[in-house]
């Protein structure tokens, strides 16, 4: 408890204080007392009293300033700040000449083009393209022996473009010329050259084509070529200036090496359409080798070049594989005949067999697949809108061949599947009829049939909305694309549609409102006289389709036989 000033001096004459600190400018003592307390007394200004007292009574007392403590502890708190401050300082200091360190790493480690290392692949590896490959041994020739060439006056072109769908051997292709020959195989992809910085790309393009010189004879290969090569000032607003300046960046470097010098750019795409002129102008890439999806006899060497290492059982006949795979890539199949080997090791098998290739098939065509849904009513409903759709498909005139149905449905999916195989004369020629689309919006429209047939118009699903999709797809192209509708032989929709920005900027209308109104109304119609058709064939086939969909619940998969045969004999007995 604090004492009272009075009592202070009380306690110096009796001898009760030891020591007496005196703070002035606080106006203060701290006391200690012979009992070993301490206490903090006010005294008054200038109070010579005190030091009288505690002179008369030999009491030790001694001043303090604080304010020289305070200077201290001023003096201390601001070397902490400002030493905090340094620290801080330097640490800023640091990150920022890392992270400046770093960006120009990343510049210089992304400018960095590798020469490829992988394995040599000849023609040898590349099944099926014989026609392609011909034409690509003149820049063999050249590579391996440039005089002979040069001699005789030749000019091998400076860049080819190789143009086709995903998988067909592009750069397998490529590799094959730069294995054949024996010479350095630099491969890019193009999106790799647009990085966020700004001039990246370009400078990329410089060191990219700096490394096939000093490396020449060699082959350069860009891959995706259409992601810096579409035409330029396309983008809404004029264009992506980084992509830009690194499409005019090799536009220039091609232009830089002289004819003959041992650099040959090799190109892929598989959307030519889109491509700056600039680029496929002489003197550039001016060679095009178009390759296309392997039509069954390629399939089959395709497939033999890939099972040269892997372990087939004497039973499974590649060709018959061929037959089953329209429309399927090299590297689709490549990918066939490697999910088979994985179903074949899980089955600890030493050889692959037919039926690990069904299953391949399947997970190539419509990835993985889950079990059907245990709740009877509604696999009741998925059962007929399969049956519908297939024996629609059954009784009109269709190209496509069915194989099976399955209650098993793609994962994601609703509904179960419908195997068919696409027509391969379809497939190769490229030219569809207007009856063939016709026949496959029907086809697609079987299934919502045959629900509105069994269980009333306002009991349909949306089981079949990726149908429902192709139809609007196809009857669409019908009247947008190809003419096959009552506004006559004219495509309204043109496939430059992809300029978006371009269109947009000036202001393109292909067609009137009144013409867009048609548009709607022609496919809307199609759409229904699709519906109605498929309505008509399933109308009195109800039987039938109850005792399908009765075997397709039991039996969960069903052969394209099976359902021939019984569509065969419901047919017979009501004749
Ligand atoms: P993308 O356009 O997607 O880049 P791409 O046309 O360049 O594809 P590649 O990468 O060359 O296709 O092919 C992928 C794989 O498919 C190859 O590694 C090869 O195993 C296989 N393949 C494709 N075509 C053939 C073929 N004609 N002969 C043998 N294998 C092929």
């Amino acid at each position: 408890m604090r004492k009272s000033y009075s009592q202070l001096l009380k306690d110096i004459e009796g001898g009760e204080i030891i020591s007496i600190i005196l703070i002035p400018n606080r106006r203060e003592v701290i006391v200690e007392f012979r009992s070993g307390e301490k206490d903090v007394i006010p005294i008054f200004y200038n109070d010579q009293k005190i030091l009288r007292i505690s002179e008369e009574y030999k009491v030790p007392l001694t001043v303090r300033d604080p304010r020289s403590e305070q200077r201290l502890t001023n003096l201390l708190t601001g070397l902490g700040l400002s030493l905090i401050f340094v620290l801080s300082l330097s640490f800023l200091i640091r990150r920022s000449s890392k992270l400046i360190n770093s960006m120009q790493s990343f510049v210089r480690r992304s400018s960095e083009v590798k020469q490829d290392e992988i394995s040599r692949i000849t023609f040898d590896d590349v099944a099926g393209l014989n026609e392609e490959t011909e034409e690509l041994k003149e820049i063999v020739t050249f590579l391996k022996s440039p005089k002979i060439l040069i001699d005789l006056g030749a000019i091998t072109p400076k860049g080819v473009l190789l143009v086709g769908p995903p998988g067909t051997g592009k750069t397998l292709l490529a590799r094959a010329i730069a294995g054949e020959a024996n010479v350095p195989f630099f491969s890019i992809s193009a999106s790799e050259f647009v990085e966020m910085f700004v001039g990246v790309g370009a400078g990329r393009v410089r060191d990219l084509f700096k490394s096939a010189k000093a490396k020449s004879p060699c082959i350069v290969f860009i891959d995706e070529i259409d992601s810096i090569g579409r035409q330029r000032g396309t983008g809404i607003g004029g264009g992506n200036d980084e992509r830009e300046q690194t499409l005019n960046q090799l536009l220039t470097e091609m232009d830089g090496f002289a004819t003959n010098s041992g650099v040959i750019v090799i190109a892929a795409t598989n959307r030519p359409d889109v491509l700056d002129l600039a680029l496929t102008r002489p003197g550039r890439f001016d060679r095009r080798i178009d390759i296309s999806l392997p039509d069954r006899n390629a399939r089959y060497k395709i497939l033999s070049v890939h099972a040269r290492t892997k372990p087939l059982s004497d039973s499974v006949k590649l060709n018959e594989w061929a037959i089953k795979t329209p429309g399927f890539s090299g590297a689709d199949l490549q990918n066939l005949l490697n999910e088979a080997a994985i179903y074949a090791a899980r089955k600890n098998k030493s050889t692959i067999s037919s039926s690990e290739i069904e299953k391949a098939l399947e997970k190539t065509r419509f990835g993985l697949m889950s079990k059907p849904i245990s709740d009877y009513t509604k696999k009741r409903q998925i059962a007929y809108q399969i049956i519908g759709k297939t024996l629609v498909a059954l009784l009109i005139p269709s190209q496509d061949k069915l194989d099976k149905i399955s209650l098993f449905k793609s994962i994601g999916d609703i509904s179960g599947m419908t195997y068919f195989t696409p027509d391969e004369e379809t497939i190769d020629s490229g030219l569809i009829t207007r009856s063939y689309i016709y026949n496959k919006i029907v086809i697609s429209l079987g299934a919502r049939a045959a629900e509105t047939i069994v269980f009333g118009f306002n009991e349909v699903t949306q089981g079949s909305q990726k149908d429902l999709e192709n139809v609007y797809f196809w009857s669409n192209q019908m009247v947008t694309k190809f003419g096959f509708s009552p506004l006559g032989p004219i495509a309204y929709e043109t496939s430059d549609s992809i300029f978006l920005g371009r269109r947009i900027m000036q202001n393109k209308q292909d067609y009137s409102q009144k013409t867009s109104k048609e548009i709607d109304k022609q496919i809307i119609s199609i759409a229904n006289k699709g519906i109605n058709h498929a309505i008509k064939l399933l109308s009195d086939k109800v039987e039938l389709m109850d005792l399908l969909v009765n075997e397709l619940i039991d039996k969960e998969t069903l052969d394209a036989k099976y359902i021939i045969d019984k569509l065969e004999n419901f047919t017979n007995s009501r004749c």
